[in-house]
């Protein structure tokens, strides 16, 4: 069986070499479809891992910051 990205189906080969999961609802992102959001509250204290990937819809869902002021970072 071979891993492919939620967003677009690349499968995990060529270009999409490492996919990454959303942190958030699991899904799995290739090098195009991941976004890559520092998360300050990020549980545990291991450094390396506050950068949390996510796929378009949970970055807009829990960390984009709109124009209105509203949303709060998760
Ligand atoms: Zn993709
Ligand atoms: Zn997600
Ligand atoms: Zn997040």
């Amino acid at each position: 069986m071979e891993w492919r990205c939620a967003e677009c189906g690349e499968p995990e080969s060529g270009k999409n070499k490492a996919l990454v999961v959303c942190h958030h609802c699991g899904k799995l992102l290739c090098l195009d479809d991941r976004i890559s959001a520092r998360n300050d509250v990020f549980e545990g204290d291991d450094e390396t891992a506050n950068v949390a990937y996510h796929c378009t819809d949970c970055y807009e869902t829990h960390h984009k910051v709109s124009e209105s002021g509203q949303g709060q970072p998760e």
